[in-house]
Parts: C-alpha cells; sequence; structure tokens
C-alpha cells in the first residue's frame, strides 16, 4: 500500500540522514537525495541515475517519494494557472501559479479546505478537510516549478510564495515552518524567508509565537474590517481574537521588524460593505492609535464567485480608498485580480473541477 511506505519529501536534511542510517547507507547518499529531491526536482528513483542502481530498486520499494497527482491545470486568460491536486488520501489541493512581469509568485495551499468562515471566501464553503504534510506544501511547489520552467530548471528572476491559498496557515504552524525550513536550504529549492509570505485570518496567539522566529517569511494579516462589528459578521475569527486584540499582536511583531521591513494588512473590498470614505477613516484612525508604523495595505478587490453575496467596489470607490488612506499617511497598494476565469483568484478556491 502506499501510504504505509514512508514518505521522504518534507523530511529535514537531519531527518532524511537518520532514515538513510538506518538502511545502513552512507551519510553523503542523505545528502545526495535531498539535493535530487529538492534541487534537482526530481518526481522518481528512476532519474537519480548518480544513486547505484541497486539503490534505487531498494529505495523505490520502502519510501514513497512522491504524494500529490495533479488531476487538473487550468490557465487563465491572463497567463495564471491554477493546479488541482489530490493527496493519496483523496482530499483536494490547489496550487496557483502568478505570472508577472518580473518576478512570478506562487500560491500554495496549507490546508486542504478551510476552518475558517469567512463570509466573502468561497473555500470557507469546504470546511476543513485535512491539514497538509509539510511534504505535500512542498511538493506543490516542486510540481508548479516543473511544470512552468521545466524539471529542476530555474525560474529566471526567482519566485515568491505566498501562502494563500486554501486553509489558515497558522492553524498549521509546525508543518508550514518545516516547510519554509526545507524550502529555503540553499541546496534545495533555495527559496529564502524573505521571498515567503504567510497570511493569517489573525490567529493571535501564533502571531506572537511567529514574531520570537529569527529566520522567518513576511507576515500579512487579513483584515477587512477596521471594527468589531462588522468583522464579526465577516470574518468569525474576530469573535475569538477581536481587533484589539489582533493589534496588539500585530504590534508585538511590528517591533520586531528591522529597519526597512514592513508587514501587511489585507483588506477586502466588498462594495458598499466596507468601501466607503467613512471606512477609509475608520481604518486610518485603528492603525494610528494601535501606533503601527511599518505598515502597508493591500486592497484586494473582491473576487466574485457563485454562492457568495458580495460584489466588488466600484472601482472608483477602490482609488478613492486608496487616496483616502495616502490622506492619512498611509501607504496602500491595489492588488490586480489574476485568474478569475478559472476560479484561481483570492477567495475563488474551491477545488472546482471546471
Ligand atoms: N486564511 C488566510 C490565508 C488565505 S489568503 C487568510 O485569511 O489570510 C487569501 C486572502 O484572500 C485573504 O486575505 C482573504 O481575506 C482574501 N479573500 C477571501 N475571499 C476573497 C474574495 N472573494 N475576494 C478577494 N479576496 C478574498
Amino acid at each position: 500500500m502506499m501510504t504505509d511506505r514512508l514518505h521522504i519529501l518534507g523530511k529535514k536534511r537531519s531527518e532524511l540522514a537518520q532514515i538513510f542510517a538506518e538502511m545502513g547507507e552512507p551519510r553523503f547518499r542523505a545528502d545526495q537525495m535531498f539535493r535530487s529531491v529538492y534541487g534537482r526536482r526530481l518526481r522518481s528513483f528512476d532519474e537519480m541515475t548518480d544513486l547505484p542502481k541497486g539503490l534505487r530498486k531498494k529505495l523505490s520499494e520502502e519510501i514513497q517519494l512522491c504524494s500529490l497527482i495533479v488531476e487538473s491545470t487550468f490557465i487563465s486568460l491572463d497567463g495564471t494557472r491554477r493546479f488541482l491536486m489530490r493527496t493519496h488520501d483523496g482530499y483536494p489541493v490547489e496550487t496557483v501559479f502568478i505570472p508577472t512581469e518580473n518576478r512570478d509568485t506562487i500560491c500554495f495551499s496549507s490546508q486542504s479546505g478551510c476552518p475558517l468562515k469567512c463570509d466573502f471566501c468561497l473555500t470557507a464553503r469546504l470546511g476543513l478537510l485535512r491539514n497538509l504534510t509539510a511534504g505535500e506544501i512542498i511538493e506543490q511547489i516542486i510540481i508548479v516549478l516543473n511544470d512552468v520552467y521545466g524539471v529542476g530548471k530555474e525560474a529566471p528572476h526567482g519566485t515568491n510564495l505566498v501562502a494563500m491559498g486554501e486553509g489558515e496557515p497558522f492553524l498549521n504552524f509546525e508543518n508550514l515552518l518545516n516547510a519554509v525550513e526545507i524550502m529555503s536550504d540553499e541546496t534545495g529549492l533555495h527559496i529564502v524567508p524573505g521571498r515567503i509570505t504567510i497570511s493569517t485570518a489573525g490567529i493571535v496567539p501564533k502571531i506572537y509565537e511567529f514574531a520570537e522566529l529569527d529566520r522567518r517569511p513576511n507576515l500579512a494579516i487579513s483584515l477587512t474590517a477596521a471594527n468589531d462589528e462588522l468583522r464579526n459578521r465577516l470574518m468569525p475569527i474576530n469573535k475569538r481574537w477581536p481587533i484589539k486584540e489582533l493589534m496588539d499582536a500585530a504590534k508585538t511583531f511590528e517591533q520586531t521588524l528591522k529597519r526597512g521591513e514592513r508587514f501587511t494588512f489585507e483588506y477586502v473590498l466588498l462594495g458598499d460593505v466596507n468601501d466607503s470614505a467613512e471606512h477609509a477613516a475608520e481604518l486610518a484612525e485603528l492603525i494610528r492609535k494601535s501606533g503601527l508604523q511599518k505598515v502597508k495595505i493591500n486592497l484586494i478587490p473582491h473576487n466574485p464567485a457563485e454562492g457568495l453575496e458580495y460584489s466588488p467596489s466600484d472601482p472608483q470607490h477602490v482609488k478613492r480608498f486608496k487616496k483616502d488612506l495616502a490622506s492619512y499617511g498611509i501607504d496602500s497598494y491595489i492588488r490586480t485580480p489574476r485568474g478569475r476565469d478559472i476560479y484561481a483568484a483570492c477567495g475563488q478556491l474551491a477545488a472546482k473541477a471546471a
């Protein structure tokens, strides 16, 4: 049975060393394996021709190298690609490749489905199916890189990674951080933490834990409303950790940033719900009174989807919102929606098969 075999993806260098030692193989074989799997992004032992044939055979009998299967790929008119994958036990995983002029971005999932019930997000409708393992998190990146650039080939300008696919990354904290550690290894994928952004809906205790890490990715917090009454309605997680607690955590995190570093608030603009001049003023006031200085805002126009009641803000309102924030001294960026036509944009991931 495939699930009985030992999985190699998601194992750290030291864990690989242990596995190889137990098989009576020398340490350098473990390092070779680390390079083959994460650096050369090979997906079968047969391709690892630098290993003796006998060892390759033994490995393929005892170890499960890959576990995700790409079920379908959808390509948007704007070049964005959505990969619908499946875990070995049948759960959906979605990963999105977003080409940009300079540096491409891969948006990966941390969970299959999501337990949070954000009212404007389609992924919420799936509920939580299960946490992804560190291996499944990394495998998404390997599959997409190989598909887009060719097996083992470098991305021309490197890649940014964002944990903004299905799931709440901070509810799968340990697996996520293990995956990040492996991804950043220079003999492997070599995607440094500075190129990775984790987005959380506001799991406050984890923001404090995250703040204590030395080498960590960038942080984005999905805010979307600047008062508890509205945020409770849009993002029920707010009832557990209301805005004041979230701002205190954000402040603690901010204090650990180095010179020049910033973190992000994401604000999904929902037509006539949270996009008025008063809402902009309220957001600016919240940031001011929380004493936050190293923050920028990503304004995300709502991506509509069947079954979601919200509509996108009028583009004029989006522009005005940004201008209003600027007048209060707050930098914001309007995120261009990508891949809407293939259900690949923020909040649209719901494992749609067509
Ligand atoms: N659970 C994490 C990671 C998901 S990131 C989080 O909430 O941060 C996905 C981002 O897309 C979040 O900022 C979320 O608020 C936003 N989003 C959800 N539904 C959306 C929609 N329909 N249109 C635009 N953005 C949406």
